[in-house]
């Protein structure tokens, strides 16, 4: 087993105080090792941050935009190493890992011209009232195990963008792109403007989290997680993202076409083998089209190609880890002695891995944790409804509200019930779509705090000022300075 990137802290190599394996989900075995990040090392990385913001980074917009430019112009360049190493850590298929590698680079360029001009609120004789926006300072990035590499370039852009610099720690599961990310953006920022940690538990996270010089925290995983994080920020005040979990509901209403709408609702469900924050993770389909929809869901998930993401024509790699494959079996078993019928699927596949077979289950009802809990794997439980009202109150009976989606032949009939839906993304025959990079994507209930992407990604780095130039005189400062008619 060879050795893997290293960190990177104030633009230099740090290859860390000891190492920890990063194994391969299509065959379960390590194939790289990466840094353990020391208690020194933190200290180390935030001087840095702190130090590299401290320079002419945040002033100058202009320095910024060439450096967003520049890195957006090496991720391109290197779109076919990044895509494999992607393919290696987290599992998905080759052309699912690529398109991450070209978003990344949108990503960049999208930040790197993108001008948040202040906002002049009043200009007349009294007064020049202007709100800015005024970078942070440190940030500290943490990403998880499912879309390593957009995740953590979604991250990083607006921040740099905006002025800040960052830490980013990667999932423990799929370390390797971002650290590789790190080492090829050397040349593109100043030193300790974007420097990558990484440790093989949660200590790491906890320690910059808690940082004092950390001003702001933006962070992708678990609810769980999410909470320790904003409890970490509290004390000192830090700002928080959070983008967390879901448990997407998906409505297919009566006047729906099961045909017309089988492959985007499976892929609503399946992309990234079910491991995505927005898959749709529970189907509410109107007892006439029960059968209809449930046939074509179960005949595409039985001509659906599963295997290792880099092999020619896989359209769904493993489950990315270990944990999440038991995870994803005992929410089956348990949904199946709870009287759901799997009607494929429903067993991990005979062979090295963590492979699981797509998986369609009929009389699925709430009270099964495979509906009431994240489930974040390939399967998809249905459950058929007669009275919409009861649909739309069951898919909002979680805690999560990240996104949700209507299936119907009367798009303005599906509008009506997606703004039932309380969630921060709604979809209308399909479920997923984004007009990335512009678009902010975030959830509200449990599922997170804020938005990335688009200027609101932008505006989430930074602290608002006032500058407030009086043209008054001779007379008191005045509290309420309504403006002249
Ligand atoms: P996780 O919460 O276990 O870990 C997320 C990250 O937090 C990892 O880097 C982990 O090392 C770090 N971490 C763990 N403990 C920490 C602590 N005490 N302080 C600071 N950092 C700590 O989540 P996961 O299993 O890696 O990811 C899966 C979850 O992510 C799912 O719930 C999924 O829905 C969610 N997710 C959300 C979005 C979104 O945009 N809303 C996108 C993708 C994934």
């Amino acid at each position: 087993m060879t050795g893997g990137p290293v960190q990177t802290i104030n633009g230099a190599s740090a290859p860390g105080g000891g190492s920890f394996a990063v194994v391969d989900p299509a065959t379960g075995e390590p194939f790289t090792r990466v840094p353990e990040c020391t208690p020194a090392q933190v200290e180390e990385v935030m001087a840095a941050a702190e130090a590299a913001f401290r320079t002419g980074w945040r002033t100058s917009r202009e320095r910024r935009r060439r450096a967003l430019h520049a890195a957006a112009d090496v991720l391109a360049a290197h779109e076919d190493e990044l895509a494999a190493l992607v393919v290696r850590e987290q599992g998905k298929p080759l052309a699912d890992a690529r398109m991450e590698a070209m978003a990344g680079a949108l990503v960049f360029r999208y930040y790197a011209d993108l001008e948040v001009p202040p906002e002049i609120i009043q200009d007349d004789g009294s007064a020049r009232v202007a709100v800015t926006h005024r970078p942070l300072g440190p940030v500290v990035a943490i990403t998880a195990w499912n879309i390593p590499l957009i995740m953590a370039c979604c991250k990083v852009a607006p921040v740099l963008a905006a002025g800040n610099t960052v830490v980013v720690k990667p999932s423990p599961f799929t370390p390797v792109t971002t650290l590789r990310l790190g080492e090829l953006l050397r040349e593109a920022f100043p030193p300790g403007v974007l420097n990558v940690v990484s440790g093989g538990g949660p200590e790491l996270g906890a320690l910059l989290t808690r940082h004092p010089l950390t001003r702001k925290i933006t962070m992708t995983g678990s609810v769980a997680t999410g909470k320790k994080v904003a409890a970490a920020a509290a004390p000192d005040l830090k700002r928080v993202t959070l983008e967390l979990g879901g448990n997407d509901a998906a409505i297919v209403l009566d006047d729906a076409d099961p045909a017309a709408i089988a492959e985007r609702l499976f892929w609503g469900a399946f992309g990234n083998c079910g491991q995505l924050c927005i898959a749709a993770k529970r189907i509410y389909v109107h007892e006439d089209l029960l059968d209809g929809v449930t046939e074509a869901l179960v005949a595409r998930a039985e001509r659906t190609v599963v295997g290792d993401g880099a092999a020619e024509g896989t359209e769904l790699g493993p489950l990315q880890n270990a944990p999440q494959l038991a995870r994803v079996t005992g929410l089956v078993e348990e949904a199946r002695a709870k009287g759901a019928r799997v009607l494929t699927g429903g067993r991990r596949l005979d062979r090295p891995g963590y492979f699981y077979a797509p998986t369609v289950l009929g009389g699925a009802g709430h009270g099964m944790r495979i509906v009431d809990e994240e489930q974040f794997g390939p399967v998809m439980p249905i459950l058929a409804y007669r009275d919409l009202d009861e649909a739309v109150r069951l898919a909002n009976d979680t805690a999560f509200g990240l996104g949700g989606s209507v299936w119907s032949g009367d798009p303005a009939r599906a509008a009506e019930v997606a703004a039932r839906i309380d969630a921060g993304m709604v979809w209308i025959n399909t479920h997923g779509d984004n007009a990335f990079p512009r678009q902010p994507f975030g959830g509200v209930k449990w599922s997170g705090l804020g938005s990335e992407l688009g200027p609101w990604g932008f505006l989430a780095a930074t602290d608002t000022q006032v500058v407030y130039e009086s043209r008054a005189t001779g007379e008191p400062p005045s509290l309420i300075q309504t403006q002249e008619a």
